[in-house]
């Protein structure tokens, strides 16, 4: 059990005034504006505490730039639209994106950088990093322009804050943060009906535990009605599935699962995402049938490119290009775990890699 300054400004906060949701603890851990771990450092890479897709390797960038490039063609080229990614961590993914469409004919002129980033340090590093662009910043989603938006998402979901509830009869507890000695444990409340849970009574026995992520739900609706009523396309990337069950709530720290109540602030924190939620609040734009990463990025190329990248390289580059392949769509790494929802306005086609039912 660490002492951080965050778990000491917790512990007052609890005395004062009583135990707090798992999503109090959550927005604190990580965005708190002294001490939250996102708010405070670049925690991404072989040095930090975890890595994702775009910093193992450049493919996953440009493929999917690529993928949103022809999903802009086969709307018509709008000539002015918004090229959006939420959570960009170190800009590396939108830096993989613009290089990859470089030369897609009226794409960079037409495009209007827009990040959504909560994180002063983090805008710092994404600003440096696409130097040569314009981006705006924002942290709220109903910022997003009115017009064409095409959307992309890694491992953001995951990082927003989420309760969670564990069956009790035909009631729910639910899961808070309390003091304990030292430091901090978890507690249940009193069973409660939970009407917003009561399609939840079908699949769950007493006992389970159920994840809701209240934030999650006005973000996709935001993006979904944009997208339905101005055209675009949304591209949400992560690990997770099609209906919460059990506890997903994690922490890592130096790329190693710790206790999350132990070092407030200085572990990351995420939950699995749970992409149903997702997709119902999103109507009426349309979400193609969850596809895996690996199966996703097999459908988008990656094999042509990885060997085409692999023609310039030898020895350890070599092993590594090829390591880089395998972790982002070998069913064993990524490949299954990571999934993809995305979406589409009513009657346009699917974006490249997924089916929405319409032909392309
Ligand atoms: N997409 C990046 C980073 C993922 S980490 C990558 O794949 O490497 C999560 C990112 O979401 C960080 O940039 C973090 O600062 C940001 N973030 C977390 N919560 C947020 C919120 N509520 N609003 C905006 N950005 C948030």
């Amino acid at each position: 059990m660490a002492v951080t300054p965050l778990m000491e400004k917790l512990r007052r906060r609890i005395a004062a005034e009583g135990p707090m949701s798992l999503a109090d603890f959550m927005q604190a851990c990580l965005l708190d504006p002294d001490q939250g771990y996102y708010a405070t450092r670049d925690p991404f890479g072989e040095g930090g505490d975890f890595i994702t897709a775009p910093e193992i390797s450049q493919m996953f960038g440009e493929l999917i730039g690529l993928t949103l490039a022809q999903s802009w063609m086969d709307q018509g080229s709008p000539q002015t639209f918004t090229l959006a990614e939420a959570g960009p961590g170190r800009g590396t993914l939108i830096a993989d994106i613009l290089r990859a469409t470089r030369s897609v004919p009226g794409f960079h002129q037409a495009m209007r950088i827009v990040l959504i980033e909560a994180s002063p340090t983090l805008r710092g590093i994404q600003a440096d990093t696409l130097a040569e662009f314009t981006p705006a910043w924002t942290d709220n989603f109903a910022d997003l322009p009115k017009r064409p938006l095409w959307f992309v998402a890694n491992e953001f979901f995951d990082a927003l804050p989420i309760r969670q509830f564990q069956r009790r009869g035909e009631g729910w507890s639910e899961r808070m943060i309390a003091l304990a000695d030292p430091g901090l444990a978890m507690a249940l409340s009193q069973p409660l009906p939970m009407p917003d849970l009561a399609h939840r009574l079908g699949d769950t026995v007493d006992g389970d535990i159920v994840e809701v992520c209240p934030a999650a739900g006005p973000i996709a609706q935001t993006i979904g009605a944009r997208i339905a009523a101005h055209g675009g396309a949304a591209l949400i990337v992560d690990y997770g599935g099609w209906h919460s069950l059990g506890d997903t709530f994690q922490a890592l720290q130096a790329h190693e699962p710790v206790d999350p109540l132990a070092a407030p602030g200085e572990a990351d924190l995420t939950a699995h995402v749970d992409f149903e939620p997702l997709a119902r609040a999103a109507a009426p734009a349309v979400a193609a049938p969850l596809v895996t990463q690996g199966v996703f990025l097999e459908r988008i190329g990656i094999t042509d490119r990885a060997r085409a990248l692999a023609k310039r390289l030898s020895g350890a580059p070599l092993d590594s290009h090829i390591a880089a392949h395998r972790r982002l769509t070998h069913p064993e790494e990524m490949g299954s775990l990571f999934k993809i929802l995305a979406l589409t306005p009513p009657n346009a086609p699917a974006l490249p890699g997924t089916d929405n039912g319409e032909s392309s």
